[in-house]
C-alpha cells in the first residue's frame, strides 16, 4: 500500500474495538460473536476491549456488550443515528476512531457493516480484510493475522498489516461462538459526541425489507444436500423435520434452482455452527467446508470412499444417499428421544449398520 494511513502503528493505542451493530433495541448476534473473539484476542495481549456503539435509541443496549466481555462501551448517541445511514455512520465512526486511534477494529460482515467498514478504510487510508474465516494476533507486536480464503480455489491466505492502522477486518455471522464473559473490573460506559447535521445525509430510505426467512446460523441441526442428491431435497426435509432442524445446500443445487440461495452454506453462503450437520452427496470442497467447520458433529454420506468430505467428518457413511436417508427417517420417525441421545445412541448404531 503506497500511502500512509492517517495514524501510524506508533500512534495507535493498544486496544481492540468491535463495531457493535444494533437491530431494533438489541445488539446483533454477529456483534456478540466478535466481542467473544475480541475478548480472547485482547486477553492474549492484555489489551482492553471496547465496543463502539453508534445509536439513536434512548436506551442503547450497552449492557449486553458488557456481558460478552467488553471492558468499555464507547457510545455515540444522536437522533440522526437512529436508522443506519452510511453517511452519518461513517462520519460518526471516523471522527471517533481518529480521536481514540485504536489499533484494531472488527466489524460483522453484514450489508450495513460492510458498507461502513469499506468507507472507513478508504478515509483512514488503511486496509480491510473482508470475510475473514479466522483471526489471530501476534503477541510480540499486536499484529492481527486474518485468515481469508480466496483466489477462486482452495487457497487460505494469512494477511497481516505491518504499519497501517487501524487494522480492520469483517467477519461473517456464525464464524465465532458467542461466549458470555464478564470482566474482572467494572466495565465503563463512555460517551463521545460528533456534530451531525441532517445535511450530512444525501440518501433517502424509502422502505426497508428483510428477505431472510430462515437463519441457518441459529439452526441446531442441518441436513445439507449437494449435487449427489440430484435436486431431491424431499427426503432431507423429512429428516430435518424429525430432528428439529433445517435443510441447507452446497452451491450447485442452489445454482440449478433446486433450493433458495439463503440456504447455501459456505464461503459465498452462510457460515453455521450447528450441533449436528449431516452432509448428503457433498464432495467436501473447501468453499463448502468453511461454512461447517465450527459444527459440533459432522456426519458425511457419500458413495465415494475417497471423497474429501470424509477428512472433515466425525462419522463417515460410504453409500448411496438415496438409500441411507430413508433408513434414517424410518429410524427417527417414532422416536421421542432427544437429539443428543439420538446422536450418541441410535445414529451411531444406524451408521454402524450401514
Ligand atoms: C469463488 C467460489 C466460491 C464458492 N462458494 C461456494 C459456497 O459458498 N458453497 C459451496 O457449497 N460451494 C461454493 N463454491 C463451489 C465449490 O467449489 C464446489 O464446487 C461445491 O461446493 C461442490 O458442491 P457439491 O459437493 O455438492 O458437488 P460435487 O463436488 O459435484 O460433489 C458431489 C458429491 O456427491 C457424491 N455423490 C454422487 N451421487 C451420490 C449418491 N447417490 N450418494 C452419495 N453420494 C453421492 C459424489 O461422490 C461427490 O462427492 C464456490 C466456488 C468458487 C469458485
Amino acid at each position: 500500500m503506497g500511502r500512509e494511513s492517517l495514524y501510524s502503528e506508533k500512534e495507535a493505542r493498544k486496544t481492540i474495538w468491535v463495531c457493535l451493530e444494533q437491530e431494533q433495541d438489541r445488539v446483533t448476534n454477529v456483534s456478540l460473536e466478535l466481542l467473544s473473539k475480541g475478548r480472547k484476542l485482547a486477553d492474549s495481549l492484555n489489551w482492553p476491549l471496547t465496543g463502539l456503539l453508534l445509536s439513536g435509541s434512548d436506551l442503547p443496549p450497552t449492557e449486553t456488550a458488557f456481558e460478552f466481555g467488553a471492558n468499555e462501551v464507547l457510545l455515540v448517541k444522536d437522533g440522526l443515528l437512529e436508522k443506519f445511514r452510511v453517511e452519518t455512520y461513517t462520519k460518526a465512526a471516523f471522527e471517533t476512531i481518529i480521536n481514540y486511534k485504536p489499533s484494531i477494529i472488527l466489524f460483522g460482515a453484514t450489508p450495513n457493516m460492510r458498507d461502513l467498514a469499506g468507507r472507513l478504510a478508504v478515509r483512514l487510508r488503511t486496509g480491510l480484510n473482508a470475510d475473514c474465516t479466522d483471526l489471530d494476533i501476534k503477541k510480540e507486536n499486536g499484529v492481527l493475522v486474518c485468515q481469508v480464503s480466496g483466489f477462486g480455489g482452495g487457497v487460505l491466505a494469512l494477511i497481516e498489516m505491518e504499519s497501517h492502522r487501524p487494522q480492520m477486518a469483517t467477519v461473517r455471522p456464525g464464524v465465532f461462538q458467542q461466549i458470555k464473559c464478564e470482566t474482572a473490573e467494572k466495565p465503563r460506559l463512555k460517551q463521545f459526541s460528533v456534530a451531525l447535521d441532517p445535511s450530512d445525509i444525501f440518501t433517502n430510505v424509502i422502505e426497508q425489507r428483510s428477505s431472510v426467512a430462515v437463519d441457518l446460523t441459529q439452526a441446531p441441526v442441518i441436513i445439507a444436500g449437494g449435487r449427489g442428491i440430484d435436486g431431491d431435497f424431499a427426503p432431507l426435509e423429512e429428516l430435518a423435520d424429525l430432528l428439529g432442524g433445517q435443510i441447507g445446500a452446497t452451491r450447485p443445487p442452489v445454482d440449478e434452482g433446486h433450493i433458495d440461495r439463503e440456504r447455501q452454506i459456505g464461503q459465498t453462503g452462510v457460515v453455521c455452527r450447528p450441533k449436528l450437520v449431516i452432509t448428503c452427496g457433498i464432495s467436501g470442497a473447501f468453499h463448502f467446508i468453511v461454512g461447517i467447520q465450527g459444527s459440533e458433529t459432522v456426519v458425511a454420506i457419500n458413495n465415494d470412499p475417497k471423497a474429501p468430505i470424509f477428512e472433515h467428518a466425525d462419522y463417515c457413511v460410504v453409500g448411496d444417499v438415496r438409500e441411507i436417508i430413508p433408513q434414517l427417517v424410518d429410524l427417527f420417525r417414532d422416536s421421542k428421544s432427544s437429539i443428543s441421545f439420538k446422536l450418541d445412541g441410535e445414529l451411531n448404531t444406524a451408521i454402524r449398520m450401514n
